[in-house]
């Protein structure tokens, strides 16, 4: 199996392969369908006109974080302690069909809203704060190698992907690896979260060090798993870290 094919996973290298043509040759016959009320809509979009303004922009983000409502212009938590990232942005709120389509990418096996939801990503060449001065990689949030196993693909290497492909950035499934199994963060207070992926992930100096690394993930919720990610890369010599990701989630207490 080549490099790519172990990262993504098995389905997805399965798709890629022979299930990819069968996709193409369905897209042909089949028509596309919004994910909000099963619409035929144009082909690579997530929704129907009507279903559209489900997508909510997160609107006065905090400048670091990202967190959705805060005061200009950083947030009373990272105005107390600055995460180890210099920033992390996802454009949309968490929630409806959005969340729908990020709950059948993750579960459901639909690689076929990767497309649409790559659409959804903020762009790498704009709106980040500051210059890039060092060479850009991007390396997703990796998976336990065990989930990767039970799950069949990474969405985040997947999301990762459709981010590096159309910025023409180069990409690196193995700059970071989760070298213990963690339990979901799902249902877990802050600092629950934060204890959860703590010394979860090793970075690989040899292929981070120098860079500026843009992070990327489908849902950032309190942005404890890219701070534990931020950590490990920073400490194998990273010149910066940037997490970018599709929703930003309602944070728990
Ligand atoms: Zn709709
Ligand atoms: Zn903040």
């Amino acid at each position: 199996m080549a490099v790519e094919d172990r990262e993504l996973g098995w389905r997805s290298a399965w798709r890629r392969r022979g299930a990819e043509l069968t996709t193409a040759l369905l897209d042909l016959v089949l028509p596309t369908r919004c994910v909000g009320c099963n619409a035929v809509i144009e082909a690579h979009e997530l929704l129907c006109p009507a279903c559209a303004p489900a997508l909510v922009a997160v609107e006065r983000a905090c400048r670091c974080c990202g967190a959705a409502d805060a005061p200009a212009p950083r947030c009373g938590r990272c105005e107390a302690t600055p995460p180890p990232f210099g920033r992390a942005w996802a454009p949309w709120l968490y929630g409806g069909p959005l969340a729908l389509a990020i709950r059948q990418l993750k579960y459901g096996d639909a690689t076929y809203l990767l497309r649409p939801l790559g659409r959804l990503l903020p762009a790498l060449d704009g709106g980040t704060e500051g210059s890039r001065a060092a060479p850009v990689l991007v390396v997703p949030v990796p998976l336990h190698r065990d989930q990767l196993v039970r799950r069949g693909y990474n969405q985040a290497a997947l999301l990762a992907r459709e981010l590096a492909r159309r910025a023409r950035a180069p990409i690196d499934y193995r700059a970071l690896l989760r070298v213990r199994a963690t339990r979901p963060q799902v249902g877990l207070g802050r600092g629950a979260r934060e204890r959860n992926v703590a010394g979860a992930f090793r970075a690989c100096p040899e292929r981070v060090r120098g860079r500026h690394l843009v992070l990327v993930d489908d849902v950032i919720t309190t942005g404890a798993t890219a701070a534990a990610c931020a950590r490990a890369l920073r400490r194998a010599g990273a010149a910066a870290v940037e997490v970018l990701a599709l929703a930003r989630a309602e944070s728990p207490r």
